[in-house]
C-alpha cells in the first residue's frame, strides 16, 4: 500500500494508517472547504490554513454513476465491464459535506444518515504500471470488521 501514489497532492494524508482528507479553514470567516484550495469559498479571503477532517461521517445523499466520475476521480475508472459506481455526498463533524466515492456497499445498503469511514482504495494503474490511490467512504461497521481481522 505504501507504494501506491495518490490521484492528486493534497487530497489526503498518505502514506499513511489512518489518512485523512485534507481541507482548509479560513482565517477570516472559519469556513472548511476541500479539497483545500488558496482561496475560501465563501468570503474570497486569502487566509486558508490545512486542516484534517475526521476519518467518520454520516451518508448525507448518494447516486450511482454510470458515467466517468469527475476531477479528482478521472481516469481510468471504469473499465470494461464496470461494476455500478456509488458517489456520495458524506458529512465530516457536521461543517463540511464532501463528495466521495462509495465502496463496499450495493444499493441495498445505502442508508442516508449511516455512519461511513475513509478509507484509500486502488483506482487505476497508471502507463508505468503503479497503482493510483484515492480515497472512498466505506460503512463504518465494514471498517471496524476489517481492523477486527487485521487485529
Ligand atoms: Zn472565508
Amino acid at each position: 500500500m505504501e507504494s501506491w501514489k495518490p490521484v492528486a497532492e493534497e487530497l489526503f494524508t498518505w502514506p499513511d494508517d489512518n489518512p485523512s482528507l485534507i481541507a482548509g479553514r479560513c482565517g477570516d470567516c472559519a469556513a472548511v472547504a476541500f479539497p483545500l484550495r488558496p482561496g475560501c469559498p465563501r468570503c474570497g479571503g486569502t487566509a486558508m490554513r490545512r486542516e484534517l477532517l475526521e476519518r467518520d461521517g454520516v451518508l448525507w445523499s448518494w447516486t450511482s454513476q454510470g458515467f466517468r466520475p469527475k476531477a479528482p476521480f478521472s481516469g481510468s475508472l471504469l473499465g470494461a465491464g464496470a461494476e455500478p459506481w456509488y458517489v456520495g455526498l458524506v458529512e465530516i463533524g457536521g461543517k463540511i459535506r464532501v463528495e466521495s466515492l462509495l465502496t463496499g456497499v450495493g444499493e441495498n445498503d445505502l442508508e442516508i444518515g449511516m455512519p461511513l469511514r475513509l478509507k484509500v482504495i486502488p483506482f487505476h494503474t497508471d502507463e508505468s504500471g503503479d497503482t493510483i490511490a484515492a480515497f472512498a467512504f466505506e460503512p463504518a461497521t465494514a471498517a471496524q470488521t476489517t481492523e477486527a481481522a487485521n487485529a
